[in-house]
C-alpha cells in the first residue's frame, strides 16, 4: 500500500505517506529480484475464486487515492517491469491537474493497472447517513465506469475505516472484494475485509524487504 511517490515536503504532516521515488524504483528492483511478480487483485480473485494461474511470488501494488506521482513516478517504474499498479482512486481526485486528472488515468490503465473505487470524497464511511454512504460507495463505483469504461470491482475503505454496516453496502454496490489497512497478507477468507503491507517513507529498501521477508512466501 502506497500513499504519495514524492519526497516529503519539509513540515508536512504526516512525512511517512510520501515515498521517495528513488525508494520506490528500488523497493520494486528488489521484488523483482527476488522472484516476485506484480498483478492485479482481479487476477488474485480469479485464483481465489477458480484456480485462474498466478504467477510465481505474485504481489499486488497498490496506490491510494490518486496522487500526481503515482502517474510521473510509479507509472514508468512499473511499466519498465512489465507489471501494472492498482489504483485506488478517489474520485475527487480526478478534479485537479495537481492530483490525477482523466488523462492520466487513462494512460495508467493504457498500462494494464486496474482502476478501483475508494470514494468520492474520502469521509470516514463509519459516521456518515446512509444516503452518502450510498453515494459515496455506489457512486463512485458509477462515475469511475462511466468515465473510463472498466469493470471497477474492488472498493476501499478511507483511513481503513469499515464496519458491519458499511461492508454490508459495499457487496450490496456488487464489488467484488475490499481492502483495508489492517496489517498483513490478504486471505480469502476476508475478501471484503482484505489485509495490506503499508510501506512507509521511512522504509527505505531494507525494512520493505524485512516486512515482506517476515510475512513468508
Ligand atoms: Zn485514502
Amino acid at each position: 500500500m502506497y500513499h504519495v511517490i514524492a519526497a516529503a515536503p519539509a513540515g508536512v504532516a504526516f512525512p511517512d505517506l510520501f515515498v521517495r521515488p528513488a525508494d520506490f524504483k528500488g523497493q520494486m528492483s528488489w521484488l523483482a529480484q527476488h522472484g516476485y511478480h506484480a498483478v492485479t487483485l482481479h487476477r488474485v480473485y480469479d485464483y481465489w475464486r477458480d484456480g485462474s494461474p498466478l504467477p510465481s511470488h505474485p504481489i499486488v501494488v497498490s496506490f491510494d487515492d490518486g496522487y500526481l506521482g503515482q502517474h510521473t513516478h510509479a507509472l514508468p517504474v512499473l511499466r519498465k517491469l512489465g507489471w501494472p499498479g492498482v489504483l485506488n482512486l478517489k474520485v475527487n481526485a480526478l478534479k485537479s491537474r495537481y492530483t490525477l486528472p482523466p488523462w492520466r488515468v487513462r494512460q495508467m490503465l493504457a498500462a494494464g493497472w486496474e482502476l478501483d473505487a475508494h470514494t468520492i470524497t474520502h469521509p470516514d464511511l463509519t459516521h456518515v447517513d446512509d444516503a452518502q454512504l450510498w453515494r459515496e460507495v455506489h457512486g463512485s463505483r458509477t462515475a469511475l465506469q462511466h468515465e473510463f469504461h472498466v469493470p471497477v470491482d474492488f472498493f476501499c475503505y478511507p483511513s481503513g475505516r469499515y464496519d458491519d454496516h458499511v461492508v454490508a453496502a459495499v457487496r450490496r454496490a456488487g464489488y467484488l472484494g475490499a481492502t483495508t489497512t489492517n496489517y498483513g497478507l490478504a486471505r480469502p477468507r476476508d475478501i471484503y475485509t482484505l489485509s495490506r503491507i503499508r510501506i512507509n517513507g521511512s522504509d527505505g529498501v531494507a525494512v520493505f524487504a524485512r516486512k515482506l521477508e517476515g510475512l513468508g512466501r
